[in-house]
């Protein structure tokens, strides 16, 4: 296997890059330069930026990469407004996004491990287990595959609205590489994504659920909950073993009364397991009493998607629509979320790294 060493340029905050270029004897407006051209025009390689000299790109050539993914496969859904990508890392660890097309937004859906550890039992990436931490550039790569997708004239909106980190892996167990390369998104110099487009999806754990809520940035938060009680949840989500449901909602509401900011909890529903009229009850009782506003949560109740190999199947309708009135008869706010990609394997928890 022929591994490559180079630097990727995407990993590369913009302090960083005017230290690289100044070991370069160049100025500081190279860096400048260098920088507009990976996160403003999104060059994918350095012959592409014209405004520096022929031997600087060739070093850059040289010497530095745009990104470490290779992408294996795309795959198209919904008439075209879904994409999802399969890349691959040097090691053939697969990485998956999907970009979400509507008519007034576009949002990117972006892994943040290849893999996961967290073996949550209805999640197709959850059976991979974990490979790999991506890098901030890797991160990074997968929202700039979208931002140029979109710039095709067949699409209505060319502008990338949203990212979602709830692809393959848990961001807060990559917290590091996941925040920096939020700050690379986020740079208003650079690719300039709004605080508000983001949000960040949690299993629920507390530790990064308190980091965020010490951030200035206000991202948006997501937690999976999925069940209304500790046995059922610990068997759908072994984390659960180790933050509990009244430990994960007492973060939450320290970081809802910190920050002001509304947390969406998502709630896959399975058939016969965690959809029943009582567990609606149990649900909307228990975010009731939770002490977070109900102004400051929102529920999304999510169909299960099919993921083959699994003995779970997907809730009626009838009990989806059952489930939301028994959590609006408690004042809980609640959706049903709008599917995308399932024929592709692209839905929520169906990321497998199989193309
Ligand atoms: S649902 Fe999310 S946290 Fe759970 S196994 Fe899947 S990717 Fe990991």
């Amino acid at each position: 296997m022929h591994i490559d060493s180079r630097p990727d340029l995407l990993n590369y905050s913009r302090a960083q890059l005017v230290e690289l270029l100044a070991q370069w004897g160049q100025p500081a407006f190279r860096a400048k330069q260098i920088y507009r051209q990976l996160h403003v025009n999104l060059a994918a390689s350095p012959e592409e930026m014209t405004d520096l000299p022929k031997s600087l790109r060739d070093r850059l050539a040289a010497e530095t990469r745009i990104g470490s993914l290779v992408c294996s496969a795309v795959h198209e859904g919904d008439g075209g407004l879904t994409r999802k990508a399969l890349f691959k890392l040097a090691d053939g660890s697969p990485v998956e996004s999907v970009l979400m097309v509507y008519p007034d937004r576009a949002t990117v859906c972006v892994s943040s491990q290849s893999g996961c550890p967290m073996a949550c039992v209805f999640c197709a990436t959850g059976k991979l287990g974990f490979l790999h931490d991506l890098t901030p550039g890797q991160i990074v790569e997968q929202v700039y595959w979208a931002a140029r997708l979109l710039r095709a004239p067949s699409f209505d909106i060319h502008r990338l609205t949203n990212a979602v980190f709830m692809g393959m892996g848990e961001p807060f167990n990559n917290y590091a590489n996941w925040r920096a390369a939020v700050d690379i998104l986020h740079d208003p110099d650079g690719f300039n994504m709004g605080a508000r487009s983001f949000t960040v999806s949690t299993v629920g754990l507390v530790p990064g659920i308190r980091k965020l809520a010490e951030d200035e940035l206000p991202i948006n938060l997501a937690i999976s909950l999925h069940a209304p009680e500790d046995d059922l949840r610990t068997a759908m989500m072994p984390v659960n073993k180790r933050y509990p449901i009244r430990d994960l909602l007492s973060a939450v509401r320290d970081y809802t009364e910190k920050t002001g900011r509304r947390v969406s909890f998502e709630y896959v529903l399975l058939q016969e397991k965690n959809d029943s009229p009582d567990q609606a009850d149990l649900l909307g009782r228990l975010l009731r009493e939770s002490g977070i506003r109900t102004t400051l949560m929102h529920v999304n109740l999510i169909p299960w998607n099919p993921v083959p190999g699994t003995p779970l199947g997907r809730s009626h309708r009838r009990r989806v629509l059952a489930f939301q009135e028994g959590l609006h008869a408690h004042g809980i706010p609640c959706t049903v979320r709008v599917e995308r990609g399932v024929e592709i394997g692209a839905a929520c928890g169906q990321l497998a790294g199989t193309s």
